[in-house]
């Protein structure tokens, strides 16, 4: 039984619902002319985050099988292989949508799918680094003191040194023998591996070390690397325990001590990637820097089959030291490719320069509300708000930085916007506070434009980083959209 008092309040309500859910001129006005980045588990639908969710598993995979520059080209080379990638040959022509790739030096990926363009028309490139901050032996490592052999290591890359201290280590790398062989390490990644370490002191003896200052209080020298304490069983040999792994190094890998002079070898973490969070939203690995923005590419340049432009992969080392040598990106290995890629296309390399456009793919910090006061809040990358375009690195006035022209920044983020790639933009914490480059500037140097673009990390350089699902996702989605 229904009165007339309650129909009248029903249609009360109604309109006051109604009223409520309409919105204000200013409302309005403020959606139509503020620029506001948007949280992806806002926007996205579920089978998106799904999709971002999916996504990174295939890149946790990748991250525990690259560990170092060497390890991510060979298994990047593997990918491209397996997917009809061919090795570039110099001075053949490639038709549209081949795929072609070189690995130069084992540590620098050059890869391509010629586009139905001809090339003097502009390539779409996606440089990268494959190189992530660590602890290098030095050329004579081994030594003995105090009943313990240890490594000597000369850092790798801009690190925090106490983060590297009392936790386990993985030796990656390889050692030329004197006859020329050349043996791959990989020590510590299985769960039957032992593995390595540097000790900490103990805080109960640490008032000197409290005393001093962060840079200070671990010294470049004080990074030596536990490697064993058994003595060999000789009544008058000294520094045995030095002799005792020698001797097992011997027996597994045919080297002796000089050896190591002719190898690389490496200190990575050992820990695997994991999700980190009840909710499993972000992953925690060692090197997203900058691996995080290889993969997603990697993924995109597979699944373009023939685009317009030549869609490149530029993966590099010697990032995290400044690009320096024939595996980084100023080596003329990236000019000699797109070169002859004109010449055997019979086309103009000059224009080919001139009308081509690049991702300088690296990763930028994203804001830490623990450490609030550096960043610069209207200006700073956000977790799960997508892929973070950089105009202008540099620090102190710029200084260092190839700052992308407002056309180009145009183009991309029309691109984004009509391919549905969450972005955002961002510089790296306050002015004045301290900054870095990436490799930008080099390509921008062959008449290329070029932008910043990546994913925002917390804890960058840290052995452990941490990078949003959603986030490195909507690279993969940036890198298609851009190729294609
Ligand atoms: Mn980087
Ligand atoms: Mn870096």
């Amino acid at each position: 039984m229904i009165n007339n008092t309650d129909i009248i309040y029903i249609i009360y309500r109604k309109v006051k619902v109604k009223t409520m859910n309409e919105k204000t001129k200013g409302e309005l006005l403020k959606e139509q002319l503020f620029f506001k980045t948007k949280n992806g588990f806002e926007t996205l639908s579920e089978e998106d985050v799904e999709k971002a969710y999916d996504f990174s598993e295939g890149y946790k995979k990748y991250m525990d099988n690259s560990k170092t520059e060497r390890e991510a080209a060979a298994e990047t080379t593997k990918i491209l292989q397996a997917n009809g990638f061919k090795p570039y040959k110099f001075g053949e022509a490639y038709k549209a949508g081949d795929g072609v790739y070189i690995n130069n030096r084992g540590k620098y990926i050059l890869a391509a799918r010629i586009g139905s363009k001809s090339i003097d028309n502009g390539t779409s490139i996606i440089a990268a680094h494959i190189d992530s901050p660590r602890i290098d032996l030095k050329q004579r490592p081994l030594y003995e003191d105090s009943g313990f052999a240890f490594f000597k290591t000369h850092y790798y890359g801009g690190i925090k040194k106490y983060q590297w201290l009392a936790m386990p280590l993985a030796l990656h790398g390889v050692i030329i023998k004197a006859d020329g062989d050349s043996v791959s390490i990989n020590i510590g990644e299985d769960a039957n591996d032992p593995v390595f370490c540097i000790t900490d002191l103990l805080p109960h003896l640490a008032k000197d070390q409290y005393a001093k200052n962060l840079g200070e209080a671990i010294s470049g020298e004080g990074l030596n690397i536990l490697i064993g304490s058994r003595q060999f069983k000789d009544d008058k040999a000294s520094e045995k325990v030095k002799l005792h792994i020698l001797n097992l190094l011997n027996e597994k890998y045919g080297i002796i001590e000089s050896d190591f002079i002719s190898a690389e070898l490496s200190l990575v973490p050992s820990e695997k990637s994991r999700d980190i969070g009840f909710d499993r939203s972000m992953v925690g690995a060692y090197g997203h820097d900058d691996r995080v923005c290889a993969y997603p590419p990697l993924m995109a340049l597979i699944e373009t089959k023939t685009p317009e432009h030549t869609a490149i992969l530029v993966l590099v080392d010697k990032e995290e030291i400044g690009s320096e040598g024939n595996t980084s990106m100023k080596s003329h290995i990236f000019r000699d490719f797109m070169e002859d890629m004109a010449k055997m296309q019979e086309s103009c390399s000059t224009a080919m320069f001139m009308n081509s456009m690049c991702l300088s793919a690296d990763v930028n910090a994203a804001f830490d509300p623990n450490y609030a006061e550096v960043y610069e809040s209207k200006n700073s990358a956000f977790i799960n708000n997508g892929v973070v375009m950089t105009k202008y690195t540099g620090s102190r006035g710029k200084s260092g930085s190839s700052d992308a022209n407002a056309e180009f920044v145009g183009y991309v983020r029309k691109l984004f916007d009509d391919n549905g790639v969450l972005w955002q933009t961002s510089e790296l914490g306050k002015v004045d506070q301290g900054g870095g480059g990436t490799v930008a500037a080099f390509i921008a140097n062959h008449n290329i434009d070029v932008i910043d673009l990546g994913v925002p990390i917390l804890s960058m350089h840290a052995p452990f980083e941490v990078a949003s699902k959603i986030d490195i996702y909507m690279m993969y989605k940036a890198s298609k959209a851009f190729y294609g």
